[in-house]
């Protein structure tokens, strides 16, 4: 029998989830939304043995910190979803599951250095956003972050509403963008974290709908409005900013600007140079694990699985493994996991292409791989390869080192460019395209 939800797909462009599944061109996705991002091992595995039993055996790790089951068949949703349920991964109904966007720094209560172990504080947010009814206006991709600063902060992750560590009680509170871009409102206690987002995701509604075109993101409606009209409704719940870079808290956070300066991702602290793993004092040991494309199969997150007791979920498309066993790495080796920084597979961006979205024409997965084969030295220089399966760019909608851009079976190939800009090189198969980067990457390098 088919499930009643396989009979309301969600479009492209909206946010999936375990009750809103997306029917893509491998057939229905679900996103799991994991609390806090921690996952214990147990549960890996037994998403694993879903989404091989189920799905297409395809898992990936999205950009927002949560695990994507792939190609779920019409029939398999209510039992995916049960299975799902009884672990405790399911919420009430797809509107308090839509709004549990929560982003935790994904080294909270493993890492000394950092300043709170904000790992209670994000499950707090994540069970009051699902219970507030009043706040499941919010839009689809509206989001939330809690990070504690440390090796694994979440300085350069950009989102809706900030909280951000300035001590061991205390967050900054900001609104829509990184660390460096967010409107600040103020300062409030770690208790309090639940009480001010539900008072800002109000504040929210209410404004924006005062507006003539409503925005959709907080960076939109602060850049209309300003923070004054936030600052008014939560004076109670919030101090006002010390004086610039002069006051606890404040100059605290000057500093970790400082010191954080920018991060690709995967993260650059979290994947080691060289060295095998991280004890950092008593701490348990991890491992970072990036994936190409963030895409893993079922059968390496059971390998995984066996390997630690939990893992992380990071918004840099790779998972930590906490408490590795001794043979945690040469087990993520063999299933072609990224394990150095120096992996060029880290400069490669590319969307499901065909057979993932029905709208691509061409393998873009394939490609990129070939493009780091074919380059491999090349790319040192080369921040980012992005293989687009149309115009639309969803993996990168802006500018890329390198941008091929799919249509109708062939490539566009673009220096310094966007999906879809115009370009002399076109109509390329995919062979020629890859030789052509290498080809305009080798003059590049010689100034030819
Ligand atoms: S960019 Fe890729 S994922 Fe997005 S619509 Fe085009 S082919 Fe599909």
């Amino acid at each position: 029998m088919t499930s009643p939800v396989a009979n309301q797909p969600r479009r492209r462009g909206t946010c999936p989830g375990v009750l809103a599944p997306m029917r893509v061109g491998d057939g229905f996705l679900l996103r799991v939304r994991v609390p806090a991002g921690v996952l214990h091992a147990d549960h890996a595995r037994r998403f694993a043995e879903l989404g091989d039993r189920y799905g297409n055996g395809l898992i990936d790790l999205s950009q927002r910190g949560n695990l994507q089951l792939r190609g779920i068949a019409d029939d398999a949703l209510e039992p995916v979803t049960d299975a799902l349920r009884a672990m405790g991964h399911v919420s009430a109904d797809a509107a308090s599951e839509a709004v549990r966007n929560v982003l935790c720094s994904p080294t909270a209560g493993l890492d000394p250095s950092a300043l709170m172990d904000v790992r209670g504080v994000a499950r707090t947010l994540d069970a009051r956003l699902a219970e507030d009814t009043a706040l499941h206006g919010l839009p689809p991709k509206f989001g939330w972050l809690v990070c504690g600063g440390g090796i694994g902060h979440l300085a350069d992750s950009g989102t809706d509403v900030r909280f951000d560590a300035v001590d061991a009680e205390r967050f900054r509170v900001s609104l829509g963008g990184t660390l460096a871009k967010a409107a600040p409102l103020g300062l409030c206690r770690a208790e309090d974290v639940a009480d001010v987002a539900s008072a800002l995701g109000r504040a929210f509604l209410d404004l924006r709908a005062s507006l003539p075109e409503p925005p959709r993101r907080m960076a939109g409606l602060v850049a209309a409005i300003g923070t004054a009209p936030f600052v008014t409704r939560l004076s109670a719940q919030i101090s006002p900013p010390p004086p610039s870079g002069g006051g606890l808290g404040w100059g605290q956070v000057a500093h970790l600007m400082e010191v954080f300066g920018s991060a690709e991702p995967p993260h650059p602290n979290l994947l080691p140079r060289g060295e095998k793993g991280f004890r950092v004092g008593e701490a348990p040991a991890f491992l970072t694990t990036a994936f190409p494309f963030g895409r893993l199969t079922a059968a390496t997150l059971a390998a995984l699985a066996s390997s630690c007791v939990e893992f992380r979920i990071t918004p840099w498309r790779a998972l930590i493994l906490v408490a590795p066993s001794s043979d945690a790495e040469s087990i993520a080796r063999a299933h072609g996991a990224i394990l150095s920084h120096a992996d060029r597979r880290l400069k490669l961006t590319a969307c499901s292409g065909a057979g993932g979205c029905d709208v691509g024409t061409t393998d873009t997965h394939a490609t990129a791989l070939a493009i780091a084969d074919r380059a491999g030295p090349l790319l040192d220089h080369v921040r980012m390869v992005h293989v687009s399966g149309c115009a639309k760019g969803c993996a990168h909608p802006a500018i890329a080192d390198v941008t091929l851009t799919a249509r109708d079976g062939v490539y566009d190939v673009a220096l310094s460019a966007k999906p879809g800009d115009a370009t002399p090189h076109t109509g390329l198969s995919p062979a020629d395209a890859v030789a052509r980067v290498a080809d305009l990457l080798t003059e590049e390098s010689t100034g030819a």
